[in-house]
C-alpha cells in the first residue's frame, strides 16, 4: 500500500480534543488506502516547560540528560495518538525514536539523522498495522543514548521518514494554512502561496519564517520529498495548503515570492583594523571557533593601511563574539581601535527564484527603501535573495513597502 507521512505540530495536538481531530484526519487517509506514518510533536508549550526544568536544575547541564528529558513530550503525544486511533478502530501503535530505530550521530540537542531502517515498521504494516505513530524530534546515538534534533526537529523527522519509506507525500499539519508571501501580522496583503520551490523555502526558513525547520527543507530538497504545509484546524481538500516542491513543477512564478524578516540581528563593527592579507581569516576564524553564526560581512575601503570591518550575527551571540574578538586582540592576532555593537537592527530579505533571470530587483528594492527614508546599513545577496540590514524601528515599514512594490498580493 502507498505510504503517506502526516506530521502534527504542537498546536495540533495541544489537548485531547485536538488529538481526536488530528486522528480523524489520519482516519480519512487510511480509508483512502494509505498506510500512514504519523509524526507527532509534543503538546504546545511542553518542550519549553521541559527545557525550563532542565535549566532550573542544572545551568551547565549534561546534554545527554537534557535530551532524555526534553524528548519526553513527544512520547506522551505518540501514545495518546495511538490510543485515539485504536478507539476509532484503526490499527495503530506508537513508536519512540529508539524503537524504530531512528539512528543519529552523538551531537546531543542538535543531532543529525544517519539512518532510518524500514524493516521494523514494514513488518508491522505487513501484519495489518495501518498507522505507525512515531515520536518526532528524537533518535538514538551510536552509544545508545537518546538524542534530539534541535528545536522544531519534528519537521525533520517527518521528512526523513518520507524519504526512507518513499512516501507519496509528507503533509505537515500546523496552525497556519500554508506558506505566506510574508507574515500576515505585518502585511495584511500577505497571500498564501499554492506552491513554493525548495530553494525559496530554504531561504525563507533560514531567514526567519518559522513554518518549517530549515533542516527539514534541506532534506526534502535532497531527496525530492513532496512536502505540503497545511492547517489542522480546517477541513482539507487534496490541494489545500502550500506545496513545497522542485522548481520544475512550478510553471509560473513572481520574480519575488517572499519577504522575510528577522528581528534578532546585531551589527558589529571593528573600527580601524590593519588592512593586510589574512586579516579576514584572523577575525572570522576565532568567531567561527566560538560558534558565532556570522551572516553578512562588509569590509570598507582602506585608508592609510587601515579599514573597518562590519558583520552581522544573531543578537544573543554578541557577547560571545565580543569575548572571542577581545581574546584575539589580547593575543596579538588582530588589532582594532574600537568594537561597536549595534543591537537595534533587523534584517529584511526579498526571495525569489525569478531573480536568477531578471535584473533590476536589487535596484528596485533599494529605491523603495530610500523613498521610505530607510537607511540601509549592510547588504548581502545570493542568486535568489537580497538581504538588507536596517534600523529595527523601520522593519515593519520595509516589509510592507517591499511587499507592495513587488506586488506579492497578486499571483503570477
Ligand atoms: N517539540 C519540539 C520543539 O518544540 C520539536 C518539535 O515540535 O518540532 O522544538
Ligand atoms: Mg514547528
Amino acid at each position: 500500500m502507498p505510504i503517506l507521512v502526516m506530521k502534527f505540530g504542537g498546536t495540533s495536538v495541544a489537548n485531547i480534543d485536538r488529538i481526536r481531530r488530528a486522528a480523524k484526519r489520519v482516519g480519512v487517509e487510511v480509508a483512502k488506502g494509505y498506510d500512514v506514518i504519523v509524526i507527532v510533536s509534543a503538546m504546545s508549550g511542553k518542550t519549553n516547560e521541559l527545557v525550563g526544568w532542565v535549566n532550573e536544575t542544572s545551568p551547565m547541564y549534561d546534554a545527554r540528560e537534557y535530551d532524555a528529558i526534553v524528548s519526553s513530550g513527544e512520547n506522551v503525544t505518540a501514545g495518546l495518538m495511538a490510543l485515539t486511533l485504536q478507539e476509532m478502530d484503526v490499527p495503530a501503535r506508537s513508536w519512540q525514536g529508539w524503537q524504530v530505530p531512528l539512528k543519529t550521530n552523538s551531537a546531543h540537542s542538535a543531532a543529525r539523522i544517519e539512518e532510518i531502517p524500514t524493516d521494523n515498521l514494514n513488518a508491522k504494516f505487513g501484519e495489518g498495522m495501518r498507522v505507525a505513530v512515531v515520536a518526532g524530534f528524537q533518535g538514538i546515538s551510536p552509544e545508545g543514548r537518546i538524542t534530539t534534533l534541535g528545536r522544531g526537529g519534528s519537521d525533520t523527522t517527518a521528512v526523513a521518514f518520507a524519504a526512507a519509506f518513499e512516501a507519496e507525500r509528507c503533509d505537515i499539519y500546523t496552525d497556519v494554512d500554508g506558506v505566506y508571501t510574508t507574515d500576515p501580522r505585518i502585511s495584511p496583503k500577505a497571500r498564501k502561496l499554492d506552491k513554493i520551490a525548495f530553494e525559496e523555502m530554504l531561504e525563507l526558513a533560514s531567514l526567519g519564517a518559522k513554518v518549517l525547520q530549515t533542516r527539514s527543507v534541506e532534506l526534502a530538497m535532497r531527496y525530492n520529498v513532496k512536502l505540503r504545509v497545511l492547517s489542522s484546524f480546517e477541513e482539507q481538500s487534496d490541494d489545500a495548503g502550500t506545496l513545497v516542491c522542485a522548481e520544475e513543477e512550478i510553471v509560473e512564478s513572481n520574480v519575488v515570492n517572499g519577504i522575510a524578516y528577522s528581528r534578532d540581528e546585531a551589527k558589529m563593527t571593528l573600527v580601524s583594523v590593519a588592512d593586510r592579507p589574512g586579516i579576514a581569516a584572523a577575525i572570522f576564524g576565532p568567531l567561527s571557533d566560538a560558534g558565532v553564526n556570522v551572516d553578512m560581512i562588509i569590509q570598507n575601503i582602506a585608508e592609510e593601511g587601515r579599514t573597518d570591518m562590519t558583520f552581522s550575527c544573531p543578537t544573543d551571540q554578541v557577547t560571545r563574539a565580543e569575548k572571542a574578538l577581545e581574546a584575539a586582540k589580547a593575543s596579538g592576532e588582530i588589532n582594532y581601535h574600537d568594537l561597536i555593537a549595534d543591537t537595534d537592527v533587523a534584517k529584511v530579505s526579498a526571495v525569489g527564484i525569478g531573480m536568477r533571470s531578471q535584473s533590476g530587483v536589487a535596484a528596485k528594492m533599494f529605491k523603495t527603501l530610500s523613498d521610505e527614508g530607510v537607511n540601509i546599513k549592510v547588504i548581502a545577496t545570493s542568486e535568489i535573495k537580497i538581504s538588507v540590514l536596517i534600523d529595527r524601528k523601520y522593519m515593519e515599514l520595509a516589509v510592507q513597502a517591499l511587499h507592495d512594490v513587488f506586488e506579492l498580493e497578486k499571483a503570477a
